[in-house]
């Protein structure tokens, strides 16, 4: 049994990030991924800019290799029913539109960890002392022996069911499908990402050009169908925005955990084993999770750095470290921090601003239905109220993490 100090699963940017602070302070440390790196990711690839100074601060400058075309994004355009359209500048200039399947391989290439690819966790024992982690590559069991564990293996993290199997039972699952169309006619500016607030078009709707071809993606709950839900936003593009697309050519989708962040429900693990990235909970309001995976993963790696330098349990370390990041994630589904804080680091109070009084109305209008849309999933009414606690201002309701 190959013995480190320790295992991350997953390697991706959360991975990365982790792995680049713990091989830093001259841990062992091994990565394993499920799949041959590098591996494709479901993502739009639009990278905020924190995430951006993240990645170049911790890996040095983006090869043109790791980014779609357009190699850049402007900002954001909110779309509303009642036809009004707000595009919001990511503060301090464009940034990179990230080609997941080649930025993470380069991030964990540049992290120095050892990463050991078709290698799946299938499970951990948790000794107190340190942790057994079995995996399975080329169909034979593989054990390692590790002082801590990181989960950094996304939504759907076996990390997690591995120390609490009834998790997934407790939370909201959400269903993302993306569509691929060659373009015949699109007036929608291909330097944003584009993002409707409909409540007839679906929980989640978007629409963003990548390497000559118009992304159309909608965000169901489980049960609802697909196609449909996606033929009806390309009719409603058609109709309202003007969108002509020919038949898709492919087409992909994936489960998610969207929903942890806005009611503080994260997940950081117990014992020697940390959960980290979007498989602790974080991601924004518009589904962006880029930056808070490689933030948080980051403070994992940290946590159990500090832990061994104090000789502090692991689990007191990383909660207390990762209170700011939480904070950060729960400021961006916070409507008042959108106006006037700017946690996006998009100028959300500027385009604002350029409406008429009459259109603000409506925006604000417009983003209420939009939120109740989301009183029919699990923790529904706690998700309206936490919004609705929020408008008001009064901070961070519940801090329940497990
Ligand atoms: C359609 C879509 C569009 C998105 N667009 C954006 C966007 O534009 N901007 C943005 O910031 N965010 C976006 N996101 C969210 C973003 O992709 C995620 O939040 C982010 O990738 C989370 O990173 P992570 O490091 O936590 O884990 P992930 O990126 O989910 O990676 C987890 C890794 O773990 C591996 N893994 C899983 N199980 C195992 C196992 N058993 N053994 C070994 N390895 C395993 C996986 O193969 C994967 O490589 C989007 C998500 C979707 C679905």
């Amino acid at each position: 049994m190959r013995s480190v100090d320790v295992v991350i699963v997953g390697a991706s940017l959360s991975a990365a990030a982790a792995a680049k602070r713990l091989v830093d302070a001259g841990l062992e440390t091994v990565v394993l991924e499920r799949k041959a790196l590098p591996r494709h990711k479901i993502c739009s690839g639009i990278l905020s800019p924190r995430g951006h100074r993240f990645l170049i601060e911790n890996f040095g400058p983006l090869p043109r290799e790791v980014l779609h075309d357009p190699t850049w994004c402007r900002g954001v355009t909110f779309h509303f029913p009642s036809m009004v359209s707000m595009s919001m500048d990511f503060f301090g200039g464009t940034t990179p539109h990230l080609h997941r399947r080649y930025s993470d391989y380069w991030a964990i290439q540049r992290s120095g960890a050892e990463v050991h690819d078709e290698t799946s966790f299938t499970g951990l024992e948790d000794n107190g002392g340190h942790v057994v982690v079995s995996a399975r590559k080329d169909g034979e069991e593989i054990r390692y022996r590790a002082r801590q564990v990181i989960g950094a293996d996304g939504p759907s993290s076996l990390v997690i069911r591995a120390i609490y199997p009834d998790y997934p039972k407790q939370i909201p699952w959400f269903f993302v499908g993306q569509k691929f169309h060659n373009i015949i006619e699109c007036p929608l500016d291909h330097e944003y990402f584009h993002f409707w607030f409909h409540p007839d078009l679906g929980h989640y709707t978007w629409s963003h050009a990548r390497d000559g071809q118009q992304i159309v993606g909608v965000g169901f709950k489980r049960g609802d169908n697909f196609d449909a839900r996606h033929r009806n936003v390309v009719s409603y593009l058609e109709e309202k925005h003007g969108v002509k697309l020919d038949p898709h050519t492919t087409h992909e989708g994936c489960a998610e955990n969207f929903g942890p962040s806005l009611v503080n429900r994260y997940v950081f693990g117990k014992g020697n084993v940390l959960i980290t990235g979007q498989a602790a909970g974080f991601l924004n309001i518009i589904g962006e999770g880029m930056s808070c995976a490689l933030h948080s993963g980051a403070i994992s790696g940290e946590a159990i750095v500090e832990a061994r330098l104090r000789n502090r349990p692991v689990q007191e370390m990383y909660r207390r470290m990762i209170a700011s990041e939480v904070r950060r994630t729960t400021d961006q589904w916070n409507p008042l921090k959108i106006a006037f804080d700017r946690p996006h680091e998009a100028d959300f109070p500027a385009a604002l601003m350029r409406l008429s009084w009459r259109e603000r109305r409506l925006v604000v209008r417009d983003l209420w239905r939009f939120v109740l849309l989301y009183k029919e999933f699990k923790w529904g009414r706690e998700i309206v109220r936490a919004a609705a606690s929020r408008l008001l201002g009064d901070g961070y309701p519940m801090t329940r993490w497990i």
